[in-house]
């Protein structure tokens, strides 16, 4: 490559005043580092994504441009979910390569040199895969595996302990931009983006301070739009269910009638009538249940509601050190 690129980080905080000193700290050091060894262009710049805290972030984001740090601030409206916060800074970042980094430094910054590496020879996508995961509590790491297993039986081409930490390229920005849902699952959508791939190891961190914004809740809102957004087969499997109890009445039936024509007496059975009755009935809600799900993502999508609006962008003018 030519010259050297313009490298963007996007980081989504919310209510994460807490660890952002820190952060930014290690961000602005690897940012300097690379700018000296001429890794990386001075236009290079720190995308913060405010979204919607109620505590110092913002301030403290805004404080930091005006101290001069390579920092952008980008603030939306509203609190409006990590997936959709990261959609708008990777809209907002203008580098030729854009990382996303969680705020609270559980992803390994200094991984960040290596993905930059995979850039420069050429790689659109580089996935940041966790070797280990120290930080995490037992929960997390038990529905995380069991959640990625799921996933993968469902056929949803993911990439396994792969979190929101990457590199994309500039093109692989722009394709990821056209992909207008409002259900957001960038862990799913990325991969389908094809372009050159490759990750890049490192070891999960424990949270540098202040808790999870993430809780159970959200964990599941997540991973039913991972399953709705990419995967049709669980409205196939309701229907092979019903198939398969439909056929298996069917022979049970013809069972029952040559039984009944050849003795003569039959005992009759309170089980055989009453146990198809509610096994049926949980199956037919299940199935309502899941075509449900898909239903009410249907009528979101097809609201076509704007993802999210931008209070303000921070940034100094003029940004002196652009290119
Ligand atoms: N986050 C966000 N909006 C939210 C929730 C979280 O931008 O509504 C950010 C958060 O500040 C952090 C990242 O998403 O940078 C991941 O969140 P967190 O570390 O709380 O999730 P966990 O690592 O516990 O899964
Ligand atoms: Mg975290």
């Amino acid at each position: 490559m030519a010259a050297s690129p313009n490298l963007s980080i996007v980081v989504p905080c919310y209510n994460e005043a807490e660890v952002l000193p820190e952060t930014l700290r290690r961000l602005e050091a690897l940012l300097a580092g690379l700018q000296a060894r001429g890794r990386i262009s001075a236009a290079s710049r720190i995308f913060f994504v405010d979204d919607g805290s109620r505590d110092d972030t913002w301030p403290m984001i805004a404080q930091a441009v005006d101290a001069g740090s390579p920092v952008v601030g980008v603030r939306l409206s509203r609190n409006r979910g990590h997936q959709i916060a990261l959609i708008a800074g990777l809209e907002a970042a203008d580098g030729d390569a854009v990382i996303s980094i969680d705020a609270d430094l559980q992803d390994d910054v200094s991984a960040i040199e290596q993905m930059l590496e995979k850039f420069e020879q050429g790689t659109d996508i580089v996935y940041g895969v966790r070797r280990s995961r120290g930080g995490d509590s037992l929960f997390k790491l038990g529905s995380a595996k069991a959640f990625y297993g799921l996933l993968r039986m469902l056929r949803v081409g993911t990439v396994s302990d792969h979190a929101d930490f990457r590199l994309l390229s500039r093109r692989a920005v722009d394709a990821l931009a056209e992909y207008q849902e409002v259900n957001l699952y960038l862990r799913g959508i990325i991969p389908l983006l094809g372009f050159r791939s490759e990750t890049v190891l490192y070891d999960r961190h424990e949270r540098f301070a202040g808790q999870s914004k993430y809780p159970l809740r959200r964990m599941v809102g997540l991973g039913l739009n991972a399953i709705t957004s990419f995967s049709v087969l669980p409205l196939r499997l309701i229907s092979a269910l019903g198939f398969a109890v439909s056929l298996a009445t069917l022979v049970l039936g013809a069972w029952i009638l040559v039984g009944a024509l050849t003795h003569a007496q039959l005992v009759p059975g309170w089980a055989s009538t009453v146990l198809p009755i509610y096994f049926l009935g949980g199956v037919q809600l299940i199935g309502i249940g899941i075509i449900g799900e898909y239903v009410g993502k249907l009528y979101l999508e097809a609201k076509r509601r704007p993802r999210y609006f931008i209070d303000r962008i921070h940034r100094r003018t003029p940004d002196t050190s652009e290119r």
